[in-house]
């Protein structure tokens, strides 16, 4: 059966999600989901919803959706392409933008999807690693056709000086992809550089800050013959008509979204400080979840022993230089209370 499959296909690894669990007793710190409930609009719009509009095929090209984005980042609808989630985005953008004997450029450890993005176009991959704190490293003379810059970077929740990245887009030849999946839990972002500089994309989704991963949306902002060409090659009709409306009102509803983002932000601070005070090593997060160094235990113990207590959290234990670490999302405060509790008896040992 083997022969009817490209060799390529055979030969790559794909994507491996956060586990989804049905059971309802568990704590799912695992996926970077919001805990909280999105925009009360999205509510009313759904209940709104003319039944007889899901006959006919959505606005391909998502207009009314695009002006409300283009409204909020202060450009022309042209800068802005909207997608099935940003890995839909992401995955185009390879498509648009690199050759068959092209490459495409990431930093490790950053967001696994993008080694897998290009074994699936069948690209050269061209990973940059970054230095033992996990902070900006970039080789002198390095070119990629597309480099994807997650940012602030997973599954670190760091972000890198604005000099850096601004010194290497310039000196970049090829597409800069600044994916900013996490950017509305930040103190900085990058929005501006991808109407500054035409080689620069900044990608968003609605699924972490706006609490909306069910819907898969993402979108990019940049110059519009880049983004015209996405539009060229996508599917026709790649975001459906619900989600464009969800979506809308959504952004249309900054309120909701930055209350949500404070109070993972106040989270964050307390879950961070209280690891800390446990003698665990805790990145500096710019983002909803936290990375840890688990010393003591160890992470394998601690992922292991969270899961005997029905809390998920994310592991990687494939890759040697983060298997001693967690990525830890950040749930509601009565959530991260149990998590606390729990990693507190795992740590003295009393189960
Ligand atoms: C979650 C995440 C995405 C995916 O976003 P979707 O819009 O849900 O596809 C993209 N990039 C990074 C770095 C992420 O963490």
């Amino acid at each position: 059966m083997n022969d009817l499959i490209r060799k390529s296909v055979l030969a790559m690894t794909g994507y491996v999600p956060g586990e989804q669990p049905d059971d309802a007793g568990i704590i799912k710190l695992n996926t970077n989901e919001n805990p909280y409930l999105p925009s009360p609009d999205v509510q009313d719009i759904l209940s709104m919803v003319d039944i007889a509009a899901l006959s006919r095929y959505p606005d391909p090209g998502c207009l009314e959706l695009r002006k409300v984005i283009a409204e909020l980042h202060g450009c022309k609808v042209e800068n802005v392409f909207v997608g099935n989630g940003s890995d839909e985005v992401l995955a185009l953008c390879i498509r648009a933008f690199v050759e068959r004997d092209g490459s495409v450029g990431y930093f490790e450890p950053s967001y696994s999807l993008y080694p897998v993005l290009a074994d699936i176009e069948d690209v050269e991959k061209k990973p940059v690693e970054l230095d033992a704190r996990f902070g900006w490293k970039m080789e002198n003379g390095y070119s990629a056709s597309l480099f994807f810059m997650a940012h602030p970077n997973a599954p670190t929740s760091l972000t890198y000086g604005r000099d850096d990245i601004v010194d290497f887009v310039r000196g970049f030849k090829g597409v800069v992809v600044i994916d900013e999946a996490y950017a509305d839990f930040a103190q900085d972002h990058c929005m501006e550089l991808a109407l500054e500089h035409d080689n620069v994309l900044v990608s968003r989704t609605l699924s972490k800050s706006y609490s909306l991963a069910g819907i898969r949306l993402g979108y990019c902002v940049g110059n519009a013959d880049l983004i015209g060409a996405m539009f060229k090659i996508k599917d026709s009709y790649n975001v459906n008509y619900l989600t464009q409306e969800i979506a809308r009102v959504a952004i249309l509803d900054q309120n909701t979204m930055h209350a949500n983002v404070q109070a993972i932000i106040e989270t964050r601070k307390m879950v961070s400080d209280k690891l800390q005070e446990l003698g665990f090593e805790v990145s500096d997060s710019q983002t909803n979840f936290l990375w840890i160094k688990p010393l003591g235990l160890g992470a394998k113990t601690l992922f292991e022993g969270l899961r005997r207590k029905k809390i998920l959290v994310r592991y990687f234990e494939s890759d040697p230089r983060i298997r001693d670490y967690l990525r830890v999302t950040i749930g509601t405060a009565p959530e991260m209370f149990s998590f606390l509790d729990a990693v507190e008896e795992l740590v003295n040992g009393s189960e």
